[in-house]
């Protein structure tokens, strides 16, 4: 796959199978949906989801929805469908029409219940749920029928209007397929089909005590919708017998056009959990602070580490589609959003651990204006204005008072360096506190090196960047390290036992003045630092970490 060429649209054996069935004329056009359960936010592996159902419908002049699998109200919420909606759209993405919920269709499934009842293919089984299980045998072993599976027909519906009407307790009962008790697929032996919850859901309030399961609600949604490729991950692979057996045994549904489901493969991503479930047990026990900490594979984490739009779809192209299950590298994610902020993102400068550095030859009081340019390769983002003046300053790490070797490009006491945008200077010497920290250091400034090199030929090799400090902003630096030590964290069912305790570093350091109204979410590159942007749910000037200038992971 060319995954450079941005011209090639890369293609998979879901779009061989979309190709064969507008060529064959078994569809006309190509309609598909992102159906997440809102019962958390979404993250990146949704964002494979959602490129590949909206990029498919856009390459194929198609539809796609924005189908909510609402069917179990105990563990969804409202707050998580609006963040759900609003990370698509950011993504860049429209849904077909208006957002959709399989809970919209709720009569719907419900007569298709009846239709199967009526045709002896669905019963009212009151086995406890641990008798279900029991019953339904292991891979190895056949399952046993339900005493409840020759139930007649009339008394099926009676039971299934009682169910609806709340005639019977959570558990007593469920709605199960009749299908086939030694199926080699586990999902066929007579799974469950309905079940009570007496939950108020976030849509249909109290309407109903009864719900769909997943296996029943979302081919019918499909189908109701007209979806023609439904693509979901492997693990439903074996629940493709269930999707079909449904359709085909429903009259309106039964038809040439109906929907397929089709599987790909998850996104397992390097150093973080892709499971709802258990990023909901991170902000649950602490482990980070919100949804959309930054340092949380959401998409609103994400968003508000400073990762774009574009980089996500980036990350989604060149990961490609597939059905062989792996565990992505995170420097495929990290070089994503790094290529496109090094295109992108305004430079400036930052001082993350600020010492001073007294230019001492320079005169007291003095402070010029400097226009530079806000992007060294692109002339059109215009020049921003830098402060120069006798005390700046520069980064702890910048200054070594012997320099170890000749390749030593920062700043060292007889040394020289070039102060970025500005002049050579040469380190005299420096102060330290009684702990021996170095806290300031002193030099002298070559006056005829401003934007040129000195005229005796002297080649002075290293740049450190700095702030000049009579018009420093204060800031808060949030650098984020991995969340978790190991690089597949799922391997271990107990998250904590691989969380790095060591995942935010917070800093106190110095920005430019023109960042003081810098955008939420709009990431900078701070010279020779990384990329950082805005945090938006912090007060004053906070900066989260982006990611670095290059890979230093594996180094
Ligand atoms: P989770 O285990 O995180 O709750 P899920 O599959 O239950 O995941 P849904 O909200 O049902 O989450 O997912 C919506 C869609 O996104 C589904 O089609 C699902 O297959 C897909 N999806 C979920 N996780 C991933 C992933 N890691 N990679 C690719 N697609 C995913
Ligand atoms: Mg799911």
């Amino acid at each position: 796959m060319d995954t450079q060429n941005k011209e090639v649209k890369p293609t998979n054996f879901i779009r061989n199978v979309i190709n064969e069935d507008l060529s064959s004329g078994k569809h006309t056009f190509i309609k598909t949906r992102f159906p997440p359960e809102p019962n958390g936010y979404l993250h990146i592996g949704h964002a494979k989801s959602i490129c590949l159902n909206f990029g498919i419908a856009a390459n194929y002049d198609g539809f796609c929805n924005l189908r909510f699998d609402d069917t179990n109200p105990t563990k969804e919420d409202i707050e998580y469908v609006n963040s759900i909606k609003k990370d698509v759209e950011w993504l860049g993405f429209k849904w077909d029409g208006e957002v959709k919920f399989s809970s919209n269709y709720f009569d719907i499934f419900y007569k298709c219940a009846e239709e199967l009842i009526s045709k002896g293919l669905a019963y009212i089984c009151f086995l406890s749920s641990d008798e279900a299980r029991e019953y339904r045998g292991t891979l190895k072993e056949p399952g046993k029928k339900s005493p409840y599976r020759d139930t007649n027909i009339e008394e099926n519906f009676k039971l299934f209007k009682k169910m609806k009407l709340g005639g019977f307790k959570e558990g007593e009962c469920v709605l199960r397929a009749k299908i086939d008790m030694s199926s080699s697929f586990m999902c066929m032996r007579d799974p469950t089909l309905y079940r009570i919850r007496f939950e108020r859901h976030h849509q249909t309030n109290d309407d109903w005590c009864i719900y769909p399961m997943y296996d029943f609600a979302h081919c019918l949604g499909d189908a109701i919708e007209g979806v023609t490729h439904s693509l979901c991950t492997l693990e439903f692979q074996d629940n493709r017998r269930i999707y079909n057996w449904t359709l085909e045994n429903l009259d309106t549904f039964n038809t040439s056009k109906r929907p397929h489901q089709y599987e790909f493969s998850r996104l397992n991503l390097e150093y973080a959990t892709t499971s709802k479930r258990k990023l909901k047990l991170l902000v649950d026990n602490n482990y980070v602070n919100s949804w959309n900490d930054p340092r949380m594979p959401t998409i609103s984490g994400l968003r508000r580490r400073g990762y774009t739009a574009a980089s996500i779809r980036d990350f989604c192209e060149r990961i490609g589609v597939s059905k062989v299950n792996s565990l992505t590298d995170v420097s495929i994610l990290e070089s994503s959003i790094r290529d496109d902020l090094n295109i992108t993102a305004p430079r400036t400068m930052a001082v993350i651990n600020p010492i001073k550095l007294v230019i001492e030859n320079y005169p007291e009081g003095k402070i010029v204006s400097l226009m530079v340019p806000v992007h060294p390769q692109n002339e059109e983002m215009g020049t921003r204005e830098i402060f120069f003046s006798r005390e700046i300053y520069i980064d702890k790490e910048d200054f070594i008072e012997v320099a170890p070797n000749n390749k030593y490009k920062r700043l060292a006491i007889n040394k020289e360096v070039r102060l970025r945008h500005a002049y050579v200077v040469k380190a005299t010497h420096f102060d330290s506190d009684k702990d021996g920290n170095i806290k300031t250091v002193y030099c002298t400034y070559d006056s005829e090196t401003l934007g040129k090199n000195p005229s005796d030929g002297r080649k002075v090799k290293g740049v450190i960047h700095f702030v000049e400090s009579s018009k420093a902003i204060s800031a808060e630096f949030r650098i984020y390290d991995r969340l978790f030590l190991e690089s597949n964290p799922a391997k271990f069912d107990d998250l904590s036992s691989s969380i790095n305790p060591n995942s935010l570093e917070i800093k106190n350091g110095f920005i430019e003045p023109n960042l003081s109204n810098a955008m939420a979410e709009k990431a900078y590159q701070f010279e020779r630092e990384g990329y950082f942007c805005r945090d938006s749910e912090s007060e004053g000037l906070v900066f989260n970490k982006t990611v670095g200038l290059r890979d230093t992971w594996n180094q």
